[in-house]
């Protein structure tokens, strides 16, 4: 493979791996379909074997792109970004498409094919964010004088390239980069380590019984599994473990007292000193938050909470912190209601004097049932699935003017179906594969995932591909399947996602769609999106009952909108406490003067609506902020909120004007992608600051 040459002077297709493409088109035989990047892919044809070979080829091209960068003598955009931008786009996607295979499609060999080559990938991430030769030649490009004149997505690219590139670590003196190297190595595997202790302590928990009476109210599979466990275990009757699909149930739904509080005392005491010994998280959190002070502070940052908010909307520690506690003081009188409520119910109609944490969860199934007297059961018969989605285009349509229409290309299985989104003049705007039913072999959830970003070379542009993918049940007998209201606001949700990464009008592929928005402002137009599963009109033109046809009745709809917010003001507060909790740990907290237990304690007593049980240990299994990506953003999920409730308000104010306020959220919010600031995106919107004023009406918080 030769080195990149004269890069001014390519156009789109005619790049070195572009060539090998060419020249192995005249031998079939010889195809990899994983380097065939200018079109849709043949994803019923990637094979394992193709993988490493691939992979290895456009690494290949990618390091000739570094090599060539740093020989650069005048950096513009055209001789040093745009270049470099092609070869690792073109390696990013065809790992993407491996990477999504093995999501949905997962057998040994495409693992051990992804696992083969995660290494190279890692390493060739780590080589790219710590190449001082390329910061160097970014920074020449950031203070040349044409740099001005860049057009303002290309700035925003080489900004964040610099920002990313510093983040990493690139600018430091030697013998503080070495440390930062043994940081961020110690850091992964304290996070490797936590995630290990929290699954080992929820897999080897069982509580046993052997009276049948103990299944009272529980559902019949999750019967079926505690049976089937407790065989595996060679004993008779029921093992009950941990694991979400049986704990959630049990807290919801079992009229036995002390199968909750047993199932309860564990979870929450699970990988503490209270846990089976060797696997304790208590010493891996103070050490973990040690260690990310430490790689803050090497960076030149007060705290981890400013480092984490660098990249994100929110501007400081101060900012979030603000913001949720102006959220607690209007949750936390709701929910010392709800709670009040819940006591009164629970002693007037379940017989309980006291309401336990183990009672909190099925004390409020009880009450719901009581209050509003309809299952998601009845509801589930009338969303149909082929209804729910044209009713989703429909949607769409009406507030964006861009039709999905049916398409077709090579797909993975026969489940999936691919669509390309028309805008009104007939341009194709992009693709989008839908995969929305469980199998064997497919990772559970629901998300989007970005297949390729749009990009313009010279007068080739490449057009945006998003996959959405549910995991929803088929229907019965050759009945077509039916969603929960919850299943269909997921779908609604994901399309929010799609939507951003489809209707983009960005040319540059770094902060075209999703990418390079930041962390807590993506999921705006996937919650705006789910506000339209709770408008009588549409529910109404999506809904047709499995047997009868019928939409669904006005009455029924009615008592799911009254529903809608039943102990928001509980939910809410919870989600407070852990973003307070987070934010604090990373910001605040003083490991010489404090304990991790103790500032969750006051955490509590200032916005909990009821005090913990005394062996709550919940921090040892906190693993969105100590084994994933939400250290000091967990408030990200109810910023977004604010964001969506906000803009859902302005919709809702003239619905004769529906089509022109999607209009300019479309060209103000989706269009841009990353390439302008959210906040400003959100002012060109709205003309305004985010203000949490509609979030609070919506949920029923303020008058
Ligand atoms: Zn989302």
């Amino acid at each position: 493979m030769g080195a990149v040459q004269n890069p001014r002077h390519r156009a789109f297709h005619a790049s070195t791996a572009a060539t090998d493409i060419f020249s192995s088109r005249m031998q079939p035989a010889m195809t990899n379909p994983l380097l065939e990047l200018d079109s849709l892919p043949r994803f019923d044809a990637i094979l394992p074997a193709h993988v490493t070979p691939a992979i290895d080829e456009l690494i290949g091209h990618a390091d000739a792109a570094m090599a060539h960068a740093e020989t650069v003598v005048l950096p513009t955009w055209d001789n040093l970004v745009a270049p470099l931008t092609y070869a690792n786009e073109r390696l990013w996607r065809a790992w993407r498409h491996v990477n999504h295979l093995q999501a949905v499609v997962n057998t040994p060999e495409i693992r051990q094919a992804f696992n083969e080559n995660l290494p190279k990938m890692t390493a060739f991430g780590t080589r790219f964010g710590q190449h001082a030769m390329l910061y160097a030649q970014y920074q020449r490009l950031a203070e040349s004088p044409a740099f001005p004149d860049l057009h303002p997505a290309r700035r925003q690219v080489v900004n964040h390239a610099l920002r990313d590139f510093r983040l990493g670590g690139v600018a430091l003196p030697e013998e503080k980069k070495l440390r930062f190297a043994q940081v961020r190595q110690e850091l992964s595997r304290l996070s490797a380590k936590f995630a290990e202790n929290v699954l080992d302590a929820t897999d080897n928990y069982t509580y046993h019984v052997e009276d049948a009476a103990a299944l009272d109210g529980l559902p019949p599979e999750v019967v079926a599994t505690a049976r089937e466990k407790a065989r595996q275990q060679g004993r008779t009757g029921w093992a009950f473990g941990l694991q979400m699909p049986v704990y959630l149930p049990v807290q919801m739904h079992a009229k036995d007292r002390s199968l909750r509080r047993a199932l309860y005392l564990a979870s929450i005491a699970r990988a503490s000193e209270l846990d089976a010994p060797g696997r304790d998280n208590g010493p891996l959190v103070d050490q973990t938050l040690a260690l990310r002070a430490e790689l803050a502070g090497l960076l030149g940052f007060d705290n981890f909470a400013s480092l984490s908010l660098a990249t994100k909307m929110a501007e400081t520690p101060a900012q979030v912190l603000d913001f949720v506690r102006n959220l607690a003081s209007h949750a936390r009188p709701m929910a010392q209601r709800e709670r009040a409520e819940l006591e009164a119910f629970a002693r007037g109609e379940l017989g309980l004097n006291t309401v336990e944490p183990w009672d909190v969860t099925w004390a409020s199934v009880k009450l719901k049932q009581d209050r509003y007297g309809f299952s998601p059961q009845e509801v589930k018969q009338y969303f149909t699935e082929p209804k729910v989605l044209a009713g989703l285009f429909g949607t769409i349509e009406s507030l964006y003017g861009v039709h999905f229409e049916s398409d077709t290309a090579p797909v993975w299985h026969e489940d999936v179906r691919l669509y390309r989104v028309v805008d009104a003049d007939g341009r194709v705007l992009g693709h989008c594969y839908m995969d929305l039913y469980a199998r064997e072999g497919k990772r559970s959830g629901a998300w989007m995932d970005i297949s390729r970003n749009r990009q313009r070379r010279g007068e080739a542009l490449q057009t945006p591909v998003a996959h959405l993918v549910c995991n929803f049940g088929r229907g019965a007998d050759g009945q077509p399947a039916t969603l929960g209201h919850d299943e269909v606001i997921t779908l609604f949700h994901e399309m929010g996602h799609c939507l951003h990464q489809l209707l983009t009008e960005v040319d540059e592929a770094d902060v075209a769609g999703v990418a390079g928005v930041e962390w807590d402002a993506v999921e705006l137009p996937s919650q705006f999106m789910e506000n339209f599963c709770w408008e009588w009109r549409n529910l109404e033109g999506m809904s047709a009952h499995v047997e009868t046809g019928a939409p669904i009745p006005f009455a029924l709809f009615d008592r799911m909108l009254a529903a809608k917010n039943f102990h928001i003001g509980m939910t809410t507060s919870r989600h407070i406490e852990f973003s307070l909790l987070d934010m604090l740990l990373h910001s605040e907290f003083d490991s010489a003067a404090d304990s991790v237990l103790a500032s969750h304690q006051r955490i509590r007593d200032e916005v909990a609506a009821a005090p913990a049980h005394e062996s709550d240990r919940f921090t040892r299994s906190f693993s969105h902020i100590f084994a994933g990506g939400y250290a000091a953003g967990y408030y990200s999920y109810k910023w977004a909120e604010v964001l969506s409730a906000d803009v859902y308000d302005a919709f809702t104010e003239d619905p004769n004007q529906l089509a022109t306020i999607g209009a300019r959220f479309r060209s103000e919010v989706l269009a841009r992608g990353g390439s302008r600031p959210a906040i400003e995106n959100f002012r060109a919107f709205l003309g305004r600051d985010p203000d949490m004023t509609a979030l609070l009406r919506q949920g029923g918080m303020v008058a």
